[in-house]
Protein backbone atom coordinates (compact mmCIF):
# COMPACT_ATOMS: atom_id res chain seq x y z
CA UNK A 1 0.00 0.00 0.00
CA UNK A 2 1.48 3.36 -1.37
CA UNK A 3 1.35 6.35 1.55
CA UNK A 4 -1.42 8.80 1.59
CA UNK A 5 -0.84 12.05 1.89
CA UNK A 6 -4.25 12.91 3.01
CA UNK A 7 -4.59 10.29 5.66
CA UNK A 8 -5.64 12.04 9.07
CA UNK A 9 -2.67 11.44 11.07
CA UNK A 10 -0.36 12.90 7.96
CA UNK A 11 -2.68 16.43 8.50
CA UNK A 12 -2.59 16.08 12.32
CA UNK A 13 1.44 16.24 11.47
CA UNK A 14 1.43 19.43 9.26
CA UNK A 15 -1.50 20.45 12.29
CA UNK A 16 -4.15 20.84 9.61
CA UNK A 17 -6.03 18.79 12.63
CA UNK A 18 -5.57 19.58 16.42
CA UNK A 19 -4.33 16.64 18.43
CA UNK A 20 -4.11 16.07 22.11
CA UNK A 21 -0.36 16.07 22.09
CA UNK A 22 1.55 14.06 25.18
CA UNK A 23 5.22 13.62 23.49
CA UNK A 24 6.58 15.23 20.49
CA UNK A 25 10.27 14.87 19.18
CA UNK A 26 12.06 14.52 16.01
CA UNK A 27 10.84 11.39 15.09
CA UNK A 28 7.66 10.61 17.17
CA UNK A 29 4.13 12.25 17.93
CA UNK A 30 2.08 10.67 20.60
CA UNK A 31 -1.75 11.93 21.42
CA UNK A 32 -4.57 10.55 23.50
CA UNK A 33 -7.36 8.55 20.76
CA UNK A 34 -10.22 10.52 19.88
CA UNK A 35 -12.19 7.35 20.83
CA UNK A 36 -10.72 5.97 23.85
CA UNK A 37 -11.25 2.49 24.16
CA UNK A 38 -9.80 2.68 28.00
CA UNK A 39 -9.12 5.03 30.76
CA UNK A 40 -5.77 5.53 28.66
CA UNK A 41 -5.40 5.50 25.36
CA UNK A 42 -2.53 7.11 23.25
CA UNK A 43 -1.78 6.56 20.18
CA UNK A 44 2.15 6.73 19.20
CA UNK A 45 3.28 7.32 15.61
CA UNK A 46 6.38 7.76 13.63
CA UNK A 47 6.74 11.33 11.92
CA UNK A 48 7.92 9.72 8.74
CA UNK A 49 5.37 8.38 5.99
CA UNK A 50 5.01 4.88 6.68
CA UNK A 51 2.09 2.68 6.29
CA UNK A 52 2.88 -0.50 8.27
CA UNK A 53 5.42 -2.55 10.26
CA UNK A 54 6.79 -3.90 6.85
CA UNK A 55 7.16 -0.39 5.50
CA UNK A 56 8.88 1.24 8.39
CA UNK A 57 11.21 -1.52 9.65
CA UNK A 58 12.56 -2.07 5.83
CA UNK A 59 12.78 1.80 4.96
CA UNK A 60 13.29 3.46 8.10
CA UNK A 61 16.63 4.84 9.39
CA UNK A 62 18.36 2.87 13.01
CA UNK A 63 17.22 6.42 14.49
CA UNK A 64 13.53 6.35 13.62
CA UNK A 65 13.17 2.53 14.93
CA UNK A 66 14.88 3.58 17.74
CA UNK A 67 13.47 7.06 18.73
CA UNK A 68 9.71 5.09 17.79
CA UNK A 69 10.53 2.01 20.78
CA UNK A 70 11.91 4.87 23.37
CA UNK A 71 9.05 7.34 22.79
CA UNK A 72 6.37 3.78 23.24
CA UNK A 73 8.61 3.22 26.76
CA UNK A 74 8.72 7.13 27.19
CA UNK A 75 5.00 8.21 26.85
CA UNK A 76 3.80 4.20 28.88
CA UNK A 77 6.48 5.11 31.94
CA UNK A 78 4.78 9.01 31.95
CA UNK A 79 1.73 8.33 32.16
CA UNK A 80 2.22 5.79 35.14
CA UNK A 81 1.23 2.72 33.54
CA UNK A 82 4.52 0.79 33.98
CA UNK A 83 3.22 -0.16 37.31
CA UNK A 84 0.09 -1.48 36.79
CA UNK A 85 0.45 -2.75 33.11
CA UNK A 86 -0.94 -1.73 30.10
CA UNK A 87 -1.36 -3.36 26.17
CA UNK A 88 0.70 -2.02 23.07
CA UNK A 89 -0.77 -2.79 19.78
CA UNK A 90 -0.71 -1.62 16.22
CA UNK A 91 -3.18 -2.76 13.83
CA UNK A 92 -2.02 -3.60 10.51
CA UNK A 93 -3.94 -3.48 6.97
CA UNK A 94 -7.36 -5.16 6.02
CA UNK A 95 -7.18 -8.07 8.52
CA UNK A 96 -5.74 -5.92 11.47
CA UNK A 97 -8.47 -3.62 10.98
CA UNK A 98 -6.50 -0.56 10.17
CA UNK A 99 -8.58 2.65 9.88
CA UNK A 100 -5.82 5.04 9.40
CA UNK A 101 -3.03 4.15 6.98
CA UNK A 102 0.04 5.79 9.24
CA UNK A 103 1.78 3.43 11.11
CA UNK A 104 0.54 3.54 14.69
CA UNK A 105 0.59 1.69 17.94
CA UNK A 106 -1.98 2.12 20.98
CA UNK A 107 -0.86 2.27 24.34
CA UNK A 108 -3.95 1.15 26.48
CA UNK A 109 -4.06 1.15 29.95
CA UNK A 110 -6.50 1.83 33.25
CA UNK A 111 -7.77 -1.06 33.92
CA UNK A 112 -7.97 -4.44 32.94
CA UNK A 113 -8.28 -4.92 29.77
CA UNK A 114 -8.78 -9.13 29.24
CA UNK A 115 -6.59 -11.13 27.41
CA UNK A 116 -7.18 -8.73 23.39
CA UNK A 117 -9.19 -5.72 23.08
CA UNK A 118 -11.29 -7.05 20.07
CA UNK A 119 -11.30 -9.91 18.26
CA UNK A 120 -14.35 -9.43 16.24
P1 LIG B 1 -6.63 1.84 13.79
O1 LIG B 1 -8.00 1.23 13.73
O2 LIG B 1 -6.18 2.35 12.45
O3 LIG B 1 -5.62 0.97 14.48
O4 LIG B 1 -6.76 3.06 14.78
C1 LIG B 1 -7.03 4.36 14.39
C2 LIG B 1 -7.34 5.13 15.64
O5 LIG B 1 -7.28 6.49 15.34
C3 LIG B 1 -8.73 4.85 16.21
O6 LIG B 1 -8.60 4.35 17.55
C4 LIG B 1 -9.42 6.20 16.16
O7 LIG B 1 -10.25 6.45 17.28
C5 LIG B 1 -8.25 7.16 16.08
N1 LIG B 1 -8.54 8.41 15.38
C6 LIG B 1 -9.18 8.52 14.18
N2 LIG B 1 -9.24 9.82 13.82
C7 LIG B 1 -8.62 10.53 14.81
C8 LIG B 1 -8.37 11.91 15.00
O8 LIG B 1 -8.72 12.78 14.19
N3 LIG B 1 -7.72 12.26 16.13
C9 LIG B 1 -7.31 11.33 17.05
N4 LIG B 1 -6.68 11.80 18.13
N5 LIG B 1 -7.52 10.02 16.90
C10 LIG B 1 -8.18 9.62 15.79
Amino acid sequence: MSYDDNNIFAKILRGEIPCKKVHEDDFTLAFHDINPQAPVHVLVIPKGKYVSMADFSAKASEAEIAGFIRAVGKVARDLGLEEEGYRVLANIGANGGQEVPHLHVHICGGRKLGRMIHLA
